[in-house]
């Protein structure tokens, strides 16, 4: 048994980033991650624009006027969002400007429209602005043309959707997904959709890993169930390493009669770096590299020992793989226990529950029911796993635990 961190880091030695690219236009770029480097050849604003519906003036004709004694301008143009100015502003002049409007020549200062009063053709200034371009956003204010803007590695969401159509980048360059293929091992198991005919089960992994796969933008790849089949299993495994850059199995890779996942990889080729990680749940992990850069994790079969090892293995290869760069490891806060924790001590022990920030303070609820890594019916509901490191045997209700978030 290896440590988790140690685990984590063979992990991600393993991975290589994905290099393909392709292109994508902006309404199919949500979740996928950048793959160039984004430099625009426009400003931020574009020109200078008016903040506030009101007047646009030069701030010289305005500065020392009140509501005593204001300042009376000649109104020359109006000048609505979308709209170029067509006249220039001399000294005692004002252009009737809204919010979003480009500024015309000469003038360098807005006046809200609440600070004025206007009489037919003219505009009395009621108060005096704190500084020439009040109210002004300049042209290059937010970002300056040929600057970089985006670097490769970055996750699309919907602020750098927002910037790239500000940018005038209606395609963007992006990695292709990973495609990470799914098996499901094991004589008992059936899909949802069959009969269940004493002792069998129904695969539920199956379904919970390719929501898992897809919920990092990556392609899942159901390969469905293969039964403890020495041969069966064989071509199985074959077939995904050779079209997939993950392959993630459930199950047989516990010392049972019918175990064959270790043996099988290394019949196939495979180097196996990692056999079982003292974490519970999700002791039985291993993982294997392939020279086509596949990497394989068999996973426990429990369905919460997969799922929780998913979280905390899988998801930061995923990461990786996928080409996004920066800190590809979970996050974790402290929260105050809400009931006690108890732990074996010997490894790295994870409670499924709800984090949640209770007067300014983060509190984790521990799931009711069994914390039995075959019961997945608690862990649905949990945002969160509180974690009790090697060597803790308890944290007692109050005090503080590590919560690792989604
Ligand atoms: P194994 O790791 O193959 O010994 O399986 C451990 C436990 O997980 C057994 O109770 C299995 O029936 C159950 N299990 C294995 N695979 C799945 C699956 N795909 N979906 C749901 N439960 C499973
Ligand atoms: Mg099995």
């Amino acid at each position: 048994m290896i440590p988790v961190s140690q685990a984590i880091s063979i992990i991600l030695d393993l991975v290589k980033p994905i290099q393909d690219t392709e292109t994508v236009t902006l309404d199919n770029s949500l979740g996928r991650i950048l793959a160039q480097t984004i430099t625009s050849e426009l400003d931020f604003p574009y020109w200078d624009n008016s903040a506030m519906d009101g007047y646009a003036v030069k701030f010289e004709d305005v500065i020392n006027s009140n509501s005593e004694n204001p300042v009376t301008l000649e109104i020359i143009e109006e000048i609505p969002a979308g709209i170029a100015p067509q006249k220039s502003l001399q000294s005692g002049q004002a252009s009737r400007i809204f919010t979003g409007a480009m500024l015309p020549q000469g003038a360098d200062t807005i006046i809200m429209q609440e600070n004025t009063q206007k009489h037919d053709n003219h505009v009395v200034i009621l108060l005096s602005p704190k500084s020439p371009q009040n109210f002004v956003r300049k042209k290059g204010q937010f970002y300056q043309a040929g600057s970089p803007l985006f670097s490769s590695g970055i996750a699309i969401n919907a602020p750098e959707i927002s910037v790239l159509a500000t940018a005038q980048c209606p395609e963007i360059t992006v990695y292709s997904r990973p495609r990470v293929a799914i098996i499901s091992t094991g004589n008992e198991l059936v899909t949802p959709a069959e009969k269940l005919h004493p002792g069998q089960i129904v695969d539920s992994n199956q379904y919970a890993l390719a929501a898992f796969v897809s919920s990092l933008g990556a392609i899942p790849l159901k390969l469905g169930i293969v039964p403890d089949n020495r041969n069966v299993l064989l071509d199985k495994m074959k077939q995904a390493i050779n079209s997939a850059d993950f392959v993630l199995s459930t199950g047989g890779v516990s010392v049972g009669d019918y175990d064959y996942v270790e043996q099988l990889l290394s019949e196939l080729g495979g180097e196996i770096s990692i056999r079982s990680v003292a974490v519970k749940p999700g002791k039985p992990l291993t993982v294997a590299n392939f020279d086509n850069g596949c990497v394989y994790f068999g996973l426990p079969g429990n369905p919460v020992s997969a799922l929780v090892s998913c979280w905390r293995f899988v998801k930061p290869a995923i990461h990786k793989l996928s080409g996004l760069s920066g800190n590809w490891l979970p996050k974790f806060i402290k929260a105050k226990c809400c009931q006690d924790l108890q732990a074996g001590g010997q490894r790295e022990t994870y409670f499924w529950g709800q984090l949640q920030l209770v007067d300014g303070e983060y509190q984790f609820e521990l799931a009711q029911g069994s914390h039995n890594s075959g019961n997945l019916i608690n862990l649905a509901g949990t945002n969160a796993l509180a974690m009790l490191p090697i060597g803790t045997t308890m944290i007692q209700q109050g005090e503080k635990v590590l919560v690792m978030f989604q």
